[in-house]
């Protein structure tokens, strides 16, 4: 089993490799923007209470996010888990440490999907998503082949996120370099770092994830 993160800023293509991964490999994506996202969907507690933050861009707390991933870290992976988008600062990586240390697992990989600031910009305002089955297009780069509906499971509910906007990415970014790309660092010095070119076309980024993992 192995167990990576995906760890790059918003637009990087975490969420469009950890779809193929689940694809390829079997593995299991946990996305806590995802999971955050569903939680506002769905008008609960949480949901209500991080709607404002996330339309800001900025980071929920360590402790909201961390309980979503112990929770379901408690259904076991057999391909191994994709963690997209978690941990984002120090203290979340060092609590998914201790989780996996509990369960007796490992992290395998830390992949790091290096991006240009000026691209994401372009991602980021071309991007909709299936709401039916989580499929990540772009105007762009990856359209539907039938314009409005879902390639892989036929639904019309595709979306656009709130938070993709131009001014938004501003705070996301900054919230990125601020709080999120010391873990770089981190994981680098517990030698399980690996950088990959996210810039490339997303199969070129999804081969050299593979030649990653076959070596983990
Ligand atoms: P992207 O795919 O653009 O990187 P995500 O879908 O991962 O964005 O996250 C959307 C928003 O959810 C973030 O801007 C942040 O407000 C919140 N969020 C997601 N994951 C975390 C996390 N691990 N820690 C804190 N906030 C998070
Ligand atoms: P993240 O989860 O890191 O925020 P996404 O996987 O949602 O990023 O990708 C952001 C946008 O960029 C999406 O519209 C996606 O279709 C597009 N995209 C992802 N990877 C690539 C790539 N390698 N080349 C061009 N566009 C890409
Ligand atoms: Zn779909």
């Amino acid at each position: 089993m192995v167990n990576i993160i995906l760890l790059g800023p918003p637009g990087a293509g975490k969420g469009t490799q950890a779809k193929r991964l689940e694809e390829a490999r079997g593995m299991v994506q946990l996305s806590t923007g995802d999971m955050l996202k569903e939680a506002i969907a769905k008008g609960t507690e949480l949901g209500k209470r991080v709607e404002g933050i996330m339309a800001r861009g900025e980071l929920v707390t360590d402790d909201i996010v961390i309980g979503l991933i112990e929770a379901k870290m408690k259904d076991r992976a057999r391909g191994g888990f994709i963690f997209d988008g978690f941990p984002r600062t120090l203290k979340q990586a060092d609590a998914l440490g201790d989780l996996l240390a509990r369960t007796g697992e490992t992290l395998d990989a830390v992949i790091e999907m290096q991006v240009d600031d000026a691209a994401l910009v372009a991602r980021i305002t071309g991007r909709f998503t299936c709401g039916n089955c989580g499929a990540v297009y772009h105007d762009l780069t990856r359209p539907t082949k039938v314009p409005g509906v879902c390639d892989v499971c036929g639904s019309t509910n595709l979306k656009r996120r709130a938070d993709d906007t131009e001014e938004t990415l501003k705070t996301r970014l900054m919230e990125y370099y601020k709080k999120t790309s010391p873990l770089i660092g981190y994981y680098h010095a517990k030698g399980q770092l690996s950088a990959v070119d996210g810039l490339a076309d997303a199969g070129v980024v999804a081969s050299a994830i593979a030649k990653v993992l076959d070596k983990a």
